[in-house]
């Protein structure tokens, strides 16, 4: 089988959902959290260091949550529909890794018909306040993605394996699979453009790569 792996936020979908958590809780919790995803997706910052940090400023609840769930949906890139049942029927296995919030994903996959998504738990409690996030998950950390990959690849056994993403989390899979295609439709990095086997803009010009 073949595998196609998805970064999530500024890939299959124009939102980082943490910033748009952040942004319910206000414009000065907004800027704050955004300067520190920023950080991190440049390489400026670990990962590790800011994870924590932006949850404890945002302490998501259940309602800021699902407006979240919603934001993902309506700002899917807009080719990727189209371009993820083309891959389908030419027989790719397709998963989402981010290092974004599974619940929060969760929608958009099924809406995508994905199955498999790898992403970080987040913990509410029974009237739906923030408890916690799961800070042992791989993508909380840099290193974290091409962990996973690890692990599908021993699961799934492909005889090859894509990953598409913005970050330079996902570049850092690079060593893991076959090709890696970075995506600039909303985020254009330089790291990630200069250090990837393809660049594109549209999901759909996947489909004369892969
Ligand atoms: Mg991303």
């Amino acid at each position: 089988m073949k595998l196609i792996i998805f970064d999530c936020d500024s890939t299959l979908s124009s939102i980082e959902g943490i910033d748009e958590l952040a942004r319910a809780k206000g414009p000065e919790i907004f800027s704050e959290v955004e300067a520190l995803t920023n950080a991190a997706m440049n390489g400026e910052v670990p990962l590790g260091q800011v994870f924590a940090r932006r949850l404890e400023i945002i302490r998501p609840d259940l309602a800021t949550c699902a407006a979240v769930e919603q934001l993902y949906i309506d700002t899917v890139e807009p080719t990727a529909v189209a371009t993820l049942n083309t891959l389908r029927e030419q027989g790719w296995k397709i998963v989402i890794l981010s290092g974004g919030f599974k619940r929060l994903i969760e929608p958009l996959a099924a809406f995508l018909q994905i199955d498999r998504i790898e992403a970080v738990p987040l913990n509410l409690d029974e009237n739906g306040f923030y408890i916690s996030f799961d800070n042992s998950y791989p993508t909380t950390y840099n290193g974290g993605k091409p962990e996973i990959i690890r692990q599908l690849k021993s699961e799934f056994t492909p005889e090859q394996i894509i990953m598409v993403g913005d970050g330079v989390s996902d570049l850092e899979t690079q060593s893991e699979v076959d090709s890696f295609i970075g995506y600039g439709g909303y985020t254009p990095r330089e790291k990630v453009k200069a250090g990837a086997d393809h660049f594109i803009y549209r999901l759909d010009e996947l489909l004369a790569l892969v």
